[in-house]
């Protein structure tokens, strides 16, 4: 079984070493900084900030977070990102800071099969919600992100917390974990944000065991309901030079430009494809937990939610019409290794 701090090369695979702060290939020759404390993986950034910029920022919230609290980092993240506009950064605020209400209601729908209680792995980790929620049952946990500035303020929850997990930065189609070493993977609302679905979906198959589970949540670009990365009704169903047009006049820019949208269905076979056999597929889950935890508006539509869900067929309708869906699969015993092409 791996142990946290077994890494290996992202980019050829062979294990790497510590060595001066940092990770170094004896295969390729790369060295892996360690940032803030969190080993950086990445063989390039994400699509909104170069490598040097992105650690300029993660370094800058990593200082602020050390004489402010956890939902302060999260405020001041917010205050110094241009990329989101204020009406939706207080609702973004708002999402991150219920992130271990939602984690915990996903590992409580996604238990380990034999009752003891074997490592997860939380893919787009962001600022720890399933991490922190994991940690505190007990579990053995990791996440990984490629956003080494939500991996700093998922940090930062973690020591608020008094808790502890392996944080990796890492882009998830590179990953620097050996194959087959989880028998758990949760990947919350990951898929719209990566370019290649299909290469997403098979690094992740090649870190689960054989038979290992994966949980995934996703926005359904199809919802009847505003679309939630975006707060607007209907851009899934537009064209994307129309969508992209519709967005800039509403928000400001296209804050959807990275945004691979996805579909129950259409996520359903891509897994499959990667080698899961998708053992559930419904709208998501919302626990009475995180009905109670709401108010006004929200608490209302959170009950109507479940209301909905309690009967199959609207829970049907609401699985292709409804906000957010959520999949259960399992990787098929045999698949090989390593295939990420
Ligand atoms: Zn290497």
């Amino acid at each position: 079984m791996r142990q946290p701090g077994d890494y290996v090369c992202p980019q050829c695979r062979l294990p790497v070493v510590p060595e001066d702060e940092s990770y170094v290939c004896k295969g390729c020759d790369m060295r892996f900084p360690v940032l803030c404390g969190i080993p950086d993986f990445r063989l390039s950034s994400d699509r909104y900030l170069t490598i040097a910029e992105e650690r300029a920022k993660a370094t800058r919230l990593h200082v602020y977070a050390q004489t402010h609290s956890f939902a302060e980092t999260v405020a001041e993240y917010y205050r110094i990102t241009d990329d989101v506009p204020p009406p939706m950064a207080t609702r973004f605020a708002d999402y991150v800071l219920a992130g271990e209400a939602r984690g915990r209601s996903m590992l409580d729908s996604f238990p380990p099969a034999d009752g003891n209680r074997p490592a997860v792995l939380d893919v787009g980790c962001g600022a720890g919600g399933v991490v922190v929620a994991a940690a505190r049952a007990g579990q053995s946990v990791s996440g990984i992100d490629i956003a080494l500035r939500w991996l700093v303020i998922a940090q930062k929850h973690l020591s608020e917390e008094g808790l502890s997990a392996e944080l990796v930065c890492a882009d998830i189609a590179n990953p620097p974990l050996p194959d087959a070493a989880f028998e758990r993977i949760v990947a919350a609302d990951l898929f719209e944000h990566l370019p290649d679905t299909g290469a997403g979906a098979r690094a992740i198959s090649s870190l689960l065991a054989p038979g290992g589970c994966l949980h995934v949540t996703g926005a359904n670009r199809f919802t009847l309901a505003p679309y939630p990365p975006a707060g607007l009704w209907g851009v899934g169903f537009l064209p994307a030079a129309i969508r992209r047009r519709y967005v800039v006049w509403r928000r400001g820019l296209d804050t959807l430009r990275f945004q691979n949208m996805q579909s129950p269905a259409g996520l359903g076979r891509a897994l499959t494809k990667a080698g899961f056999e998708c053992t559930r597929i419904a709208p998501m889950t919302v626990s009475v937990d995180r009905v109670r935890a709401s108010e006004g508006a929200k608490r209302i539509a959170l009950t109507l939610y479940r209301l909905l869900c309690s009967n199959a067929l609207t829970r049907k309708a609401l699985l292709h019409i409804g906000p957010v869906f959520e999949i259960t699969a399992r990787r098929t015993p045999g698949m090989p290794s390593s295939k990420r092409t």
